[in-house]
């Protein structure tokens, strides 16, 4: 069960968490067209920030425009309206949940003039796969559901209905005792993972999927940054599963995942079984990047 904060941003207005809530003919309900964001709040040493807001705000914007959804907001009432969400719930870390949707109005396939309804909530969310799961990895199993052709789904977009291929995906390997699952494009080359992007280690190389076929990862973008001001070689190339199994080191990350080693996928051993020390190195940076404790990349942070 999530932790209730108090209140929600609802079209312009904060509303009792409570009382958050829409009709039941809502359209996005019934087919899955709305935007939105996972963004994380960090508590450090000089209090507390938002991490790399103004990037989390333009891809919700990008993801609205593809789904030509026009947000009745501009983008610096959006970021305020943010801000003011984690103000007002008195909340030092969290996770925040922009959401874009089309509200009541016209049923049927096509929402004409339905209004376009945003919300805003903000709530305490520790570690998304488990404080185990930073510290030692996790165990990850390729999915049999295939992620999105590029041509079914803009996958530049963090579009809601997206996610019923997610959500399968999950279900069946937690079903199966596996921690997360690993997505393979129709090509059968590694996309991501049902809430995150996908890096291998192998020889010294960072990989990481290229953004044809994924979420352009916020945090994925962070971690190329971190992993090449340490000297640490990386490329954008497609990989196979094949290619995973023989890594020397495999992580995910992702706003709610973080920065979470995969120690095992499909029943094999990734590496020595254990965090590598790339994954850890870049994994202390990230930490330390949104914690303040490391100063170099404050433009990263916007403090409540
Ligand atoms: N891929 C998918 C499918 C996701 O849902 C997420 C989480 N937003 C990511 C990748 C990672 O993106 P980010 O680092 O911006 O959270």
């Amino acid at each position: 069960m999530m932790q209730p904060s108090e209140k929600i941003w609802m079209d312009g207005t904060f509303v009792n968490w409570a009382d958050a809530n829409v009709h039941v003919l809502t359209h996005s309900l019934h087919y899955g067209l709305a935007a939105f964001e996972g963004i994380r709040c960090y508590q450090g040493k000089n209090g507390s920030a938002i991490f790399r807001l103004p990037e989390h705000v333009d891809r919700l914007f990008e993801s609205a425009h593809i789904a030509m959804i026009r947000i009745p907001y501009d983008k610096k009432q959006v970021t305020e309206a943010i801000v003011e969400t984690v103000r007002v719930n008195k909340l030092e870390a969290c996770y925040i949940r922009p959401l874009v949707y089309i509200g009541y109005g016209a049923m049927g396939l096509y929402p004409g003039e339905n209004p376009i309804r945003v919300a805003i909530a903000a709530w305490r969310w520790g570690a998304y796969l488990g404080e185990e799961a930073l510290a030692s990895g996790i165990r990850a199993r390729v999915s049999s559901f295939t992620r999105h052709h590029v041509n079914v789904s803009m996958t530049r977009g963090k579009i809601s209905g997206y996610y019923v291929n997610s959500i399968l995906a999950k279900r069946e390997v937690k079903a199966d005792g596996y921690d997360e699952a690993i997505m393979l494009d129709p090509e059968g080359y590694v996309a991501e993972g049902t809430g995150e992007n996908v890096f291998i280690v192998r020889r010294g190389v960072l990989k990481t999927t290229p953004l044809t076929s994924i979420l352009e990862g916020i945090t994925r973008n962070s971690v190329i940054q971190l992993a090449r001001e340490r000297g640490i070689p990386v490329a954008e190339e497609r990989f196979t599963r094949d290619e995973m199994y023989v890594a020397d080191e495999v992580f995910v990350t992702g706003t709610a995942a973080e920065l979470t080693p995969v120690r095992e996928i499909d029943n094999r051993r990734i590496g020595a079984g254990k965090p590598g020390p790339i994954t850890m190195a870049l994994q202390k940076a990230f930490f330390d990047v949104v914690t303040g404790e490391d100063p170099s990349h404050q433009a990263w942070l916007t403090r409540v």
